[in-house]
Formats: structure tokens, sequence, C-alpha cells
């Protein structure tokens, strides 16, 4: 390592000398008198070789520690989200999504998007070396979709994060949800999205479609007049339609819909399921129907399997303990 460092000094030596003799040569004054640099001492051999030193090995220091920094904390952002998952608690959620939005969002802007689904048919990702918390982000989402569906969609992206708190603070008076019918039919639309914007990719390779089809530009401050005002438009649709760019529009959501059909960790139903709609009723995604839960749509909110497990409200404990009764009075 010692021999490399001063091979590298050397051919420095050798470039700085040359180029002063460059230099020299480019000045050298017209009466032909030979400029020559000045030789250079070992004090000015030692200095050079100390600031080698410096480049080689405190720059990539630097450069790892805060890479370190990054997988870190996304790492402690993703495993709150999933302890939350895991804990079915409606306030860990919140939590939950309030970092998404603040840390994933307005601090790093870091999101699954669309150019990544370009990038992945292209193959051409960035390096592992500058893009470690990128990678871990992507490994994440494709695990933890293959795992229980699109969690990453429930709790992670800053921007269904985003509309998801915004739903909690509008009045419900504001809300319009499309009939049945008509979600069943507008949920296609962000496949549509989808494969448009892939075979516009592949005709033009022009990424920058992203702009137009996905909103996570804005946690950067940086759009253009069309982007900001077809972003407003969005969020004032989701005064009145909750989740309406996640459930309708999202390219990436749509990818992940299609990827959870590999789901492993399913949510269970009962029985009583196939004729009460009690949790059809309270799943904000239109991912129920019946006794169906259409894995694509679902985002692994909770809802349903808070309302499962209370045995206050579901009608599957209510009949048992109904059963229970009238076999102690019987007996
Ligand atoms: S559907 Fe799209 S915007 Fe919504 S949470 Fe998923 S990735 Fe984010
Ligand atoms: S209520 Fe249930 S089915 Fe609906 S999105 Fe949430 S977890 Fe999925």
């Amino acid at each position: 390592m010692i021999a490399l460092r001063r091979l590298v000094a050397l051919t420095l030596v050798a470039l700085l000398w040359g180029s002063g003799l460059l230099g020299a040569v480019a000045v050298q004054p017209e009466s032909g008198e030979q400029a020559v640099p000045p030789p250079l001492s070992l004090d000015d051999l030692a200095a050079l070789d100390a600031l080698l030193e410096e480049d080689t090995e405190e720059a990539p220091a630097d450069f790892d520690r805060s890479a370190l920094v990054d997988v870190g904390a996304l790492g402690l952002v993703l495993a709150f989200a999933v302890f939350s998952f895991v804990k079915k608690s409606e306030r860990l959620k919140i939590v939950s999504l309030v970092v998404s939005v603040a840390y994933l969002g307005f601090y790093k802007a870091s999101l699954v998007s669309v150019v990544d689904i370009f990038g992945a048919i292209r193959w051409s990702l960035p390096a592992f070396q500058d893009g470690q918390a990128y990678y871990f982000l992507i490994v994440f989402t494709l695990v933890s979709t293959v795992l229980w569906g699109r969690l990453y969609c429930g709790r992670i992206c800053a921007f269904g994060a985003l509309t998801q708190l915004m739903d909690r603070i509008i009045p419900s008076r504001f809300r319009v949800e499309p009939p049945p019918w008509l979600d069943q039919k507008l949920i296609y639309a962000k496949y549509v999205v989808l494969g448009g914007a892939v075979l516009y990719f592949l005709a033009s390779g022009d990424t920058l479609v992203y702009r137009y089809i996905e909103p996570f530009w804005m946690f950067t401050l940086n759009g253009n007049v069309v982007m900001w005002t077809l972003l407003t438009a969005l969020l004032l649709a989701t005064v009145f339609v909750r989740n309406l760019y996640c459930r309708y529009l999202c390219s990436v959501g749509a990818g992940l819909g299609l990827l959870s059909n590999l789901t492993v960790f399913r949510i269970k139903r009962w029985n009583e399921c196939s004729t009460c709609k009690l949790c059809e009723k309270t799943c904000e995604w239109g991912a129920i129907d019946g006794p169906k839960i259409l894995v694509s749509e679902c985002v692994r909110c909770d809802d349903c399997e808070r309302l499962y497990a209370d045995e206050d409200k579901c009608p599957h404990w209510l009949i048992q303990k109904r059963q229970a009764a009238l076999a102690a009075t019987r007996g």
C-alpha cells in the first residue's frame, strides 16, 4: 500500500514537474532563454505524500460514514414501520406515516418511482457504492411485498402516507365515495398508466415522463408550472376522494399490486366473512369484495385485521360467544 502511494506520489510529482515544464515552455520568453522548473526538494515530496494520504484515506472514510448513517436511519424507519404493522396498532401506524412523510419525504425525498421500473427494464441502475440506501429501500419494498403485500404503500411511501394523513384531518362530510361498480373499473386505470409509461419509455428512452404521472418530485419542491398545477389538482381531488392517486393512478402501486399476487402471508378470513360486510365497509381501499381480499389493492393497513380481532365487534366471535352461552344454558 505504501509502495503504491509512493508510486502515485512519484507519478504526481512527475506530472507536476512536467506541467511546470510545459507551463514554463508556455511562458518561455521569445528571447529563447530556457526556463527550467525549480527542482523539488525532499520536503516537497513529503508534503505531497501527506496530501495523498489524506486523499486516499480520509475521503472514503467520510463517504462510508454518511452512507452508513443513511442506511442506519432508513433501517430504523423501516423497522419501526414493520413493528407498527406487527403490533396492529393504529397509533403506531400514524407515527410511522408521519415519520415517512418527514424523513423519507421532505428530508430525503426517497421514494420508489416509476423511474426505478424503467431502470430495471434497461438494467441501468445506480452503482452500489453510490446508492446503498436506495438498494436497501428497493430490496425491502420487494421482499416485504412478497411476504405481506403492499406494506410499502400502506405506511412507507411518503406520498401515500401524506394522503392517508390528509384523510384523517379532512372532515368526512367532504368525502365522495365512488360507487363500487365505478371503483372496480377505476382500479385498472393505474395499470394503464404503468403500461403506457413503460411503452413510452421503451419507444423514446425518455424517463422524464415521471414528472407528469407521479407526484413524488413534490418532496424536492422542484417542479415547473405544469407539474405544480397537476399536483394542486391532484391534492384538491384527494380532499374529496380518499387515496385517489394510490387507488387509481399510481404506476408504482400497480407494479407492487402485480407483485403482491405472490404474497406469502395473506390476511385470514373467517367463514362468516362471506355474509358479513362489516370489514368490507371498513376497508378504505376497496380491497375487500365479499369473502375475498383483493391482494393487489390491499395495502396492509390493518383496519380489517383489527376488526377481526375485536371480540366485541366481529360476528365470528359474537357467534362463538352466543353458541358457548347457549351450550352452557343447555348443559
Ligand atoms: S400507491 Fe403509489 S403513491 Fe400510493 S402509497 Fe403506493 S407507491 Fe405510494
Ligand atoms: S382494510 Fe384490510 S383489506 Fe382493506 S386495505 Fe386494510 S388490510 Fe387490506
